[in-house]
């Protein structure tokens, strides 16, 4: 009898027997037993029938890169490394209703519109209510194929008759394979599912875009168990409050990881935003304190924030530590060193952080950012509005210089900057009009900016 396993449908970790919390992820009630498929490989071995042998090549060997079609939107092209590779198998991930639909019908339209013959298949809608927010977007004018379909034997068919450049897949979620005895949603489906678009996408040179929902409920199958069969996994973030998206490219095999697209919701869809910066930053009002921007650098470009931090006397035996858009346990290490090396605690009270705009930072350059925006709420004293201040912290307290200094210091200029504080080893760039400040330790930083240590 074959062994029985089971997964997670959050993360997609494999166990032998089931339990009620993923110990991969720590969720609940998402582990089911995995279907094996009705058709299954062959009982004999591979050794029993010989195959084609494969072409070898040597590592001189040159091949010209792949060619990469752009839809126009700046923004996107440049997430997807410069541009749609042929052959590829991009993953598009995020909570639902945070726009991934419009923005994929928006990319469907430009690049149809460029020349690239493209099929949108959504198994989430009826073909008239995609054509309804095609009305609103005003895209009606794109030549875009669409169908609403979920048997991927019939889309397979489709897209093989058709022959388009790029098909997208509203949601891999929605898809299912009829060798596979689950229902559509479930590990076992999205990973056939998801495997099939892929396989297609490679032997066909097709680009196949699929959109995935990031799930609470342990009945659907989040995007992460598909994450290592696509050559891309793109995630839109944005907080519901705010009018702006991210779009964050996490895994990237024809380009850089990390790169971050920003788009703007409004009425007329997502538009891209060409200097995310100042929008950041557009809803900083007068110097206060606790507030701090931080020079950072997304993927291949400066991107400042501001990080607000604010401090209170905690009525709680334990206080709270409370932290949006970074990560916590960077900053209970933050407040340690700050304790531990330069004297300053932060028992009995409250700390809140908030990176500022609902953009998520995991650079460690941010630490002293991070550092200064928590001394200035604890002191209640503002730095100058006018200054940007960037690098990482150590356990030491030593403070370790961060890449790309000169194109930190270049966009805090562009947006009228004039001074910034930065790790004591960072490399001298002089940028016109910018006065840069140096600090070898958190103590020394300390002392200086806040007169105490
Ligand atoms: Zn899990």
């Amino acid at each position: 009898m074959a062994k029985t396993s089971f997964s997670c449908s959050a993360c997609g970790a494999s166990f032998s027997k089931w339990s009620g919390r993923c110990e991969g992820c720590g969720e609940w009630n998402t582990i089911s037993e995995d279907k094996g498929l009705s058709s299954g490989p062959s009982k004999k071995s591979l050794g029993v029938k010989r195959g084609r042998t494969i072409p070898l090549s040597d590592l001189a060997t040159r091949e010209t890169p792949p060619p990469r079609a752009c839809c126009g939107v700046g923004e996107l092209d440049r997430v997807l490394g410069g541009g749609l590779v042929a052959a590829s198998a991009i993953l598009v991930g995020g909570d639902p209703g945070i726009g991934k639909s419009t923005l994929l019908l928006q990319a469907a339209a430009r690049f149809a519109k460029a020349g690239v013959k493209t099929i949108y298949v959504s198994g989430e809608e009826a073909s008239a209510q995609v054509r309804m927010r095609a009305q609103r977007l005003g895209l009606t004018d794109a030549p875009v194929q669409l169908a609403a379909e979920t048997n991927l034997r019939d889309i397979l068919t489709t897209l093989e008759a058709e022959k388009p450049q790029l098909a997208i897949i509203d949601s891999i979620q929605t898809m299912w394979s009829d060798h596979v005895d689950s229902a559509p949603g479930s590990v076992s489906q999205v990973r056939a599912a998801a495997h099939e678009l892929t396989t297609f996408a490679k032997r066909n040179g097709v680009s196949i875009i699929m959109v995935g929902h990031v799930t609470k409920d342990g009945q659907i199958a989040g995007p992460r168990v598909v994450e290592h069969m696509v050559d891309t996994v793109l995630y839109f973030e944005g907080e519901r409050g705010h009018q702006f998206r991210i779009l964050r490219a996490v895994k990237n095999r024809f380009g850089p990881a990390d790169e971050i697209g920003v788009f703007e919701m409004t009425g007329g869809g997502l538009a891209e935003v060409i200097n995310p910066s100042a929008l950041f930053l557009s809803e900083r009002g007068e110097p206060s304190p606790g507030s701090v921007v931080f020079a950072g650098i997304e993927g291949t470009r400066p991107v400042l924030v501001e990080m607000q931090a604010l401090i209170a006397p905690s009525p709680h035996s334990q206080p709270r530590r409370a932290v949006v858009g970074w990560d916590s346990s960077r900053l209970a290490m933050i407040l340690a060193v700050l304790e531990a090396r330069c004297g300053i605690p932060f028992a009995g009270l409250d700390v809140y952080l908030n990176v500022a705009g609902g953009m998520k930072i995991s650079e460690p350059a941010a630490d002293l950012a991070v550092a200064a925006a928590l001394l200035s709420a604890r002191e209640d004293m503002a730095l100058p509005a006018d200054t940007v201040v960037f690098g990482e912290i150590s356990l030491s307290g030593a403070l370790r210089p961060a890449p790309q200094t000169e194109n930190r210091l270049k966009e805090a200029q562009k947006l009228g900057f004039t001074a910034a504080i930065a790790p004591g080893g960072s490399k001298t760039v002089s940028v016109n009009g910018l006065n840069l400040r140096k600090s070898s330790d958190l103590a020394g930083f300390v002392g200086e900016f806040f007169g105490a240590g």
